[in-house]
Formats: C-alpha cells, structure tokens, sequence
C-alpha cells in the first residue's frame, strides 16, 4: 500500500474531550456527515460512544444509518437532509431523528412513520438553506403541535443553522432562534433540546450553546482555515505515503491527485519526513515529489499532513494555502486510500 489515512483513536477522543469540556452544560452532538469527515463513520462513531457522546448526526442518510447501527441505544443520531417518502420510512423505522425544515417533509414524515416520529423543527435565521421562513413559522408550529397531540410526531428539537461568518450576522439570526423558540412554546409545543451553533461560534460565544453544540470539524481537529488555533485539539488523521523512488536530490511518494490530493498544493507547502519538514515540490496523478533528504530510500513514510509531529502541515494549513475551507484536504482523501485507525 503506497498511502494510507491514519486516524488515531486517541487524538479522537482527546478533541472530544476537549470540546465536550469547553461547551459544558451544553452536550455535544458530533457531527459524523460525509463518512465522518471522511475519517470513516464506523470507527468515529464507536470512539465517540466509548467516550460518551449521547448524540451524533450527519446530513447524509448513509452516515447517520451507520452511526446508528455502531451506536445503538448509547446515542440519538440526528440526520437532516430532507427525505423521500421510502427513505424518511426507512430512517425512522433505524430509529434516527429527523431534521425537518420543510411543511410538505413534515407532512411526508406523519404519513409514513409506524411509529411516533422523533423531529427537530428548523427554522430558517439567514441562511435559505432549507430552514422553515419566518413568515410560515407560526403555521408550521401549529401544525406540528396538532400532529404531535395526534401521537404521529414528538417534537424533540427546535434548532437551525448559522453562517459563524460574521458575530454581527450571527447575533441577528439568533435574535430569530430565540423569537422561534417562544412561537413554538407558545404554539403547544416542549422541544427538549435547542441547537444553533457549529464549531466556531459554539466554541468561542456561550450563548451560542444552548442545550446541544452541534460540532464536525474541532472534534476531527481541523480549526476553521484563518481561524485562531484551538488549544486541546489536533488532527486526528494524518496521510501517510510511502516514498516509491529516490531520484537526484528528491524523493518521489505514492499518493497524488487522483488520490483527493490538490494538485495546486505543489510548490505551497511541506510534508513531514523522517528528517523533518520537506517541501512538496509538485502533485501528478498518482506521485508527488518532495525536496529529498540526505538517506532517503523507498519504504520511508512521509506525512503529507497530521498533526504537526513530523513537521508536516495540518490539514488547515493546506487549505489555507490553496484559498479553501479548513476540512476540504481530508474530504477530498480518495475513498480507495484505506483507512487504518491507530491507538
Ligand atoms: C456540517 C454541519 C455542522 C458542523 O459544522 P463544523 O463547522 O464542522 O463544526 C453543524 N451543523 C450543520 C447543519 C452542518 O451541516
């Protein structure tokens, strides 16, 4: 194997631990979509419940089905893209709570679900990315509360999504959320829990917190691309590649664009070799070159990024030089490269 993802289990949970301290009262609900980040949802989901993470969720159906099977009753597991019919049918019947921003979803959910449907109402603060309008808010809280008191819903949460672009921007949409929040109490309806905020802002504003942080990338390690360090989080995945060829003064890797590798990342940053930071020269297909070092020979490992050990980047600072968000260098890592999950 020429690269591999390696995720350490206890960088893992030392970043939850250490968002979870941070937040506190508020629980955590991580953020497993896309694969988890693309670290892999089976093996996040079953460190996070092993460290005590209560709830987990992803947009992605797939992701939150795989949570929950890992999970099972140790955690809820929140998924909010809107459904289909068949889908939305399947999710429930796994026991997973759907997010709902959409009155024609929540009609969809009542009809199909054999069961009580577990939903957590969105309202739309800013964003236009399927929340509920403002101006349709009070409609859709009656209607909620009318299908709660006819046993096909429970209304579990109240929540919605922010930009953390600006603290000015999100000061106003919370204004909205807590506006929301007293509709829907005074429409009938008892949300347990409330949740607005992602890493940035549930990191660094508490009254962003509410009941529940919803939080993906600090949990991975990966702090926001121009953002401050945080301190008690690393990443936990670093890229390994093996070096394939030595060749005058450099050294040739197996890994490269057609692995999720950027090839825009040539010439911008280093990569961590047994005798420190190297520059990474240029990115092809499936080899990259990097600056060699004085007994370079195939087999060695290079980490292309991680946690900073070998003098390698992070994975924000190669977003940072290529202009991209923070967690863009590891969801781009190929589903082919494996990944192999270290203590
Ligand atoms: C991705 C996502 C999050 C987590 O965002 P991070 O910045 O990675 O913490 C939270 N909520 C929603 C709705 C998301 O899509």
């Amino acid at each position: 194997m020429e690269a591999e993802l390696r995720i350490s289990r206890s960088r893992l949970a030392a970043n939850i631990a250490a968002v979870r301290a941070r937040i506190a009262p508020a629980e955590l609900l991580m953020v497993v979509k896309d694969d988890a980040y693309a670290h892999g949802v089976d093996a996040v989901a079953a460190v996070a419940v092993e460290e005590g993470v209560r709830w987990l969720g992803a947009i992605d159906p797939r992701s939150a089905l795989r949570a929950k099977a890992v999970a099972g009753d140790r955690a809820r597991v929140f998924c909010w893209l809107t459904l289909g019919a068949d889908e939305a049918a399947a999710t429930l019947e796994a026991g997973i709570e759907l997010g709902v921003g959409d009155a024609g979803y929540l009609e969809r959910i009542a009809r199909v679900a054999r069961t009580t449907a577990v939903v957590h109402l969105k309202i739309d603060t800013g964003l236009h990315r399927n929340g509920v309008r403002r101006e349709d808010w009070p409609a859709f809280t009656a209607r909620a509360a009318e299908l709660e008191r006819a046993g096909r819903i429970r209304v579990a949460g109240i929540w919605s999504h922010i930009a953390e672009a600006s603290d000015e921007e999100d000061d106003v949409a919370r204004a909205l959320f807590d506006a929301a929040v007293d509709t829907a109490r005074a429409a009938g309806l008892d949300p347990e829990v409330r949740h607005l905020a992602a890493s940035a802002a549930g990191w660094a504003r508490p009254e962003f917190r509410y009941d529940l942080v919803r939080l993906g990338a600090f949990c991975y390690g990966i702090r926001s691309a121009d953002g401050p360090e945080i301190p008690g989080i690393a990443p936990a995945a670093t890229l390994v590649a093996r070096v394939t060829a030595v060749r005058g003064g450099d050294v040739e890797i197996g890994v490269g664009s057609l692995d999720g590798l950027p090839s825009s990342l040539g010439g911008r940053v280093d990569v961590g070799t047994p005798a420190g930071p190297r520059a990474l020269i240029s990115v092809g297909l499936t080899t990259s070159r990097v600056a060699g070092w004085p007994d370079a020979a195939p087999g060695d490992d290079v980490a292309v990024f991680g946690p900073g050990g070998a003098g390698e980047s992070s994975p924000t600072t190669l977003a940072e030089a290529i202009g991209t968000v923070g967690e863009e260098p590891v969801l781009r890592v190929s589903p082919l490269i494996p990944r192999v999950v270290t203590p």
